[in-house]
């Protein structure tokens, strides 16, 4: 089992800090234990928030298994985002269950590429395929969005999984990150047109981290290998380092923060050439 860094090292100063206790918090993406969302869920609940999870229907074995190690998990409903009724599916459930409730943070953790996408040459992608890994890993969060603003409080935080492989040129990442960039850039957008209520929008560009999705990139494991050896920090990111970030993100001290792309990647981000060229 992956080791959860003692979150009751941070104590009681730090939670009041947060002032997330009593928050409701909306979270899409949970598929494993090692998912990012699951360390999210595990930090948030740890701040005294409230979890409603959306899981896609082919993990709802895996999410059963894992429900009951979090009492703050209130309830949970199936949320395919691949079209517009499976998303809203996820919403009526909700409140049919729970007429008026509403929701602080949402936490949009969804990623997906179709498999010949990874192993095809660029040009020769066929467009079914890149619209789909557009749909399900960049639109999805508009639509997300579009059912989540009704049921939010004023004042809201939205926190969004991006990759640096947006804006730099990344081996067999593929249309993800095309999928990537579009994502980021909805992130900006939907910050600007929802800043009026003090919903804010951001997202944190995690450093490659092996959980089920990142299994699916070929390569992933030297990626890995080179990240330890050459960022700043000489390690890797942890779920647990990208999990502090959403909850201080999720938090009135991140108030004035919107639209950003946030770099939780032990550096990785700030280099060029590689350290190694040294070795
Ligand atoms: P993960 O496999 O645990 O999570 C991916 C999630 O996407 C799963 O919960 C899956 O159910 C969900 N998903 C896929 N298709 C869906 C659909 N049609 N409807 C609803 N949900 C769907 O992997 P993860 O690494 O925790 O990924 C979470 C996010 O973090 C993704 O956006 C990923 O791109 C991003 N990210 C991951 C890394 C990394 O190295 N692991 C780095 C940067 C960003």
């Amino acid at each position: 089992m992956r080791p959860v860094t003692d979150l009751d090292n941070r104590g009681g100063l730090f939670d009041s800090m947060l002032e997330l206790e009593g928050k409701t918090a909306l979270i899409f993406g949970v598929a494993s234990e090692d998912s990012i969302a699951w360390a999210i869920c595990q930090h948030l609940a740890k701040a005294g928030c409230k979890l409603i999870l959306g899981y896609q229907p082919r993990y709802r074995s895996r999410l059963f298994q894992l429900k009951d190690q979090l009492d703050s998990i209130d309830s949970f409903y199936p949320c395919d985002v691949a079209t517009d009724e499976q998303t809203k599916e996820f919403f009526d459930e909700w409140q049919k269950e729970s007429p008026g409730s509403k929701a602080d943070i949402v936490v949009h953790a969804i990623g997906f590429a179709p498999r010949e996408t990874f192993d095809r040459h660029m040009l020769f992608n066929e467009m079914d395929s890149i619209d789909l890994a557009m749909r399900i890993s960049a639109h999805s969060l508009q639509r997300l969005m579009r059912h989540s603003v009704p049921y939010l409080n004023d004042g809201s935080s939205t926190i969004t999984l991006t990759y640096a492989a947006s804006t730099r040129y990344v081996p067999n990442y593929g249309v993800m990150s095309v999928a990537k960039a579009a994502l980021e850039s909805w992130v900006r957008e939907l910050a600007a047109r929802l800043g009026e209520n003090g919903h804010r929008v951001n997202a944190i560009s995690a450093g490659p981290i092996k959980t089920l999705a990142a299994g699916g990139i070929p390569g992933f494991d030297r990626i890995l290998n080179h990240v330890e050896r050459n960022s700043p920090l000489r390690r890797n990111t942890t779920q647990d380092d990208v999990a502090g970030a959403a909850v201080w993100l999720a938090s009135p001290l991140s108030g004035a923060v919107t639209g950003q792309i946030l770099h939780v990647d032990c550096g990785y981000s700030i280099t060029m050439v590689p350290e190694s060229i040294n070795d």
